[in-house]
């Protein structure tokens, strides 16, 4: 570790990463690759400009595709309420295609059970009907 003269910062190297200032402990030390740093002739590494990626982007990222788990409590709740209408609703509102696919087999379920008490229905009253008579 190093302490630059020039910034104060903290590094390692024989430059400063901020400022760029050489280190004078650097050449002092006696190094077995002398050679390589004597031909090492490039200016000294720029500043780090390291600028992080604007978080808004992931945010409108996140409203736009993914359901939060805010948005899939709520599709929840609504479906436990209101079982066919609150899915008709998550496909119509989600723009979510994995939510999407979630309310299309969540109505094919329900569905699938409403052909099988009318299927049910349907046997119970044919056999109900034959055996009246
Ligand atoms: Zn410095």
């Amino acid at each position: 570790m190093a302490k630059c003269f020039n910034c104060g910062r903290e590094y390692e190297g024989n430059f400063c990463p901020d400022c760029g200032t050489e280190n004078p402990k650097a050449s002092e030390m006696p190094s077995v690759s002398e050679t390589s740093q004597q031909n090492y002739s490039a200016p000294p590494p720029p500043p780090q400009r390291y600028t992080p990626p604007p978080v808004y982007n992931n945010v409108v990222v996140n409203n736009n595709n993914v359901t939060s788990v805010g948005g899939w409590i709520g599709w929840i709740f609504l479906i436990s309420l209101l079982p066919l209408i609150g899915i008709i609703i998550m496909l119509c509102c989600t723009h979510d295609e994995s939510a999407k696919n979630f309310a299309k087999a969540q109505l094919f379920f329900m569905l699938l059970g409403v052909g099988i008490v009318v299927l049910i229905f349907v046997l119970a009253a044919v056999i109900g009907a034959a055996s009246s008579y």
